[in-house]
């Protein structure tokens, strides 16, 4: 709670993104609110893979720039936050009808390791096919090789809070309910009408960052005037957890029906099976997972672990959507590019700064770019802290 009204920087948004820029707003030194209309980490950032990783796949887009940037926020993450982020084996399984040859994937992941700083723990090898049983009793018809590499798993919700409480230890301000209502710009930043439960808040900013995820484009429709709104595509995925734990280890597997990357992953215990691709319409607040996204999910279960998916007891005991921000296109949303795209109303003095798309892996590297951008309207700032040598607290702690 506060009762100041004046700041350099309103944050609308407690996802990932939300939390990071006021995590780095605040180190900066900058007087800053974040503003959040459910809970923290109400939207995408409690419904990801939770996977902290470059994003092997991105490789065969040539995003060469994003798996470079995100495969270094993965060593500064698991420095500054070793309690939340830890690396884990990641076996792909190369049967004879999969999309990749064994030697082109051997290229793939030489390359990741390169891109990654080729540290000596982060090297993939091929799995003797001696050990393939002990891989929690993985398919091994027409199997012909398994790799096995390093990557991160985090719990993305704990994150997010352990920023935010991060952010709020360097000073930021914290409004949680609190919805932005409308924003109107003053000619020197923006003068915003927020909601809170029986009250109806006015408070001034230099600066406002749009970090609203999926409602990226319905809070730019609440600011006069309208700032410039790139045309977006929301693209559902969704995860089932299985109520028992297949293995320590992750999976990286493919469906069947469409040779997309599919995970199997330990989560607290149980099982975290994803995702899928769906193209969606309609609010945000409504995004659910869906009956065939289910069955596509369990399909690729039941043909690469079939003694498992068999098991009564491992049913599905929990299912969550979220809700990806890419750029508008006719093609399929797997090939489109998942780097971060900053809109402002002014790139050379910017009042206005939207987030659209990026990763959870990427939020601290994003966070710094925003505030550079915000840099060019406040100047320096009072103090110049480097959020890659700040640890975060643990939020259950
Ligand atoms: C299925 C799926 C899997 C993914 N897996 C991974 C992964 O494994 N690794 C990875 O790096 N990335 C992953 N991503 C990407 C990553 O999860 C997202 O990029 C990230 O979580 C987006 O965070 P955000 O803060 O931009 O949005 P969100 O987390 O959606 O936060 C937006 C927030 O804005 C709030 N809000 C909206 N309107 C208002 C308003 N008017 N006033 C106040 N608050 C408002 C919402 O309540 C919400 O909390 C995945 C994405 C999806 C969809």
């Amino acid at each position: 709670m506060t009762d100041q009204t004046n700041f350099d920087i309103a944050v609308i948004g407690g996802g990932i993104h939300g939390a990071g820029v006021a995590q780095a707003a605040a180190a900066a030194g900058f007087a800053t609110v974040v503003i959040e209309k459910s809970h923290w980490a109400a939207g995408t950032s409690s419904k990801s893979s939770k996977l902290i990783h470059g994003g092997l796949r991105y490789l065969q887009q040539r995003q060469f720039r994003l798996v470079r940037e995100s495969l270094r926020e993965r060593n500064i993450l698991c420095t500054i936050a070793p309690h939340l982020v830890a690396l884990n084996r990641f076996y792909i399984p190369v049967y004879r009808d999969s999309r990749y040859r064994p030697w082109q994937l051997r290229l793939g992941l030489s390359l990741y390791t390169l891109l990654g700083g080729l540290q000596k723990e982060h090297r993939f090898f091929r799995v003797p096919k001696s050990e393939w049983s002990s891989l929690s009793q993985i398919s091994t018809e027409n199997l012909q090789a398994v790799y096995c590499f390093q990557d991160a798993q985090t719990d993305d919700r704990k994150l997010t809070e352990a920023v935010i409480q991060s952010a709020a230890s360097l000073g930021a301000h914290l409004l949680c309910p609190a919805r932005l209502e409308s924003a109107e710009s003053t000619g020197q930043g923006y003068k915003l009408s927020v909601g809170e439960p029986g009250r109806q808040r006015t408070l001034h900013a230099r600066v406002l960052v749009n970090a609203a995820g999926p409602w990226v484009n319905l809070v730019a429709e609440q600011l006069s005037p309208q700032p410039p709104m790139p045309a977006i595509d929301l693209v559902q995925g969704t995860h089932l957890v299985l109520d028992r734990q297949l293995s320590q280890s992750c999976f990286y597997l493919e469906s069947p029906e469409d040779g997309r990357a599919v995970f199997v992953l330990p989560w607290h215990g149980r099982t975290l099976l994803g995702t899928t691709e769906t193209r969606f319409e309609g609010s945000p607040d409504q995004v659910a997972p869906l009956p065939d996204e289910e069955r596509y999910l369990l399909n690729v279960l039941q043909t690469w672990f079939p003694a498992f998916a068999t098991q009564p007891e491992a049913q599905v005991v929990e299912r969550m959507a979220g809700l990806r921000v890419l750029p508008d296109s006719d093609g399929r949303p797997f090939a489109r590019s998942r780097e971060v795209n900053l809109v402002t109303d002014d790139r050379a003095r910017p009042a206005y700064i939207a987030i659209y798309g990026g990763k959870l892996t990427g939020y601290r590297a994003t966070a710094e770019k925003v505030i550079a951008l915000a840099r060019k309207n406040l100047g320096p700032g009072k103090s110049g802290l480097d959020t890659a040598g700040i640890r975060l607290p643990d939020p259950s702690g």
